[in-house]
């Protein structure tokens, strides 16, 4: 391996290596927050629940079939994670599963 090669190929590993570190990092942070109080007043005023099933589709101010936090527009971190943050609960982890009446579809 030319001394080139190599340099370049140290410096693609130091980038690999930082990119999984703070992907590890935002997953550590999102596990170490908060679930969300259902009967907290946040989650009361967004009558916000763990479990989108519980929810009356008739009570829901939109329409769409399927209604959770998991495909909302204001959810983040991981796909696959249980529970995530969420733009409207500030250092907390919502369910997602579950869902709120300021869900919106996610683009
Ligand atoms: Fe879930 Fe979206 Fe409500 Fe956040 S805004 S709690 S992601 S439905």
């Amino acid at each position: 391996m030319s001394k080139i090669a190599r340099r370049t190929f140290i410096q693609l590993s130091a980038a690999a290596s930082a990119g999984a570190f703070l992907h590890t990092s935002r997953e550590a942070v999102a596990q170490d927050l908060p679930q969300v109080d259902e009967s907290s007043p946040a989650a009361q005023a967004l009558k916000y629940v763990h479990d989108a099933s519980a929810v009356d589709p008739a009570t829901r101010p939109k329409d769409d079939a399927e209604q959770n936090c998991a495909n909302c527009m204001f959810i983040q971190g991981a796909d696959d994670a249980e529970w995530r943050p969420c733009t409207l609960f500030p250092n907390q982890v919502v369910a997602s599963a579950g869902w709120c009446s300021a869900w919106a579809l996610k683009p």
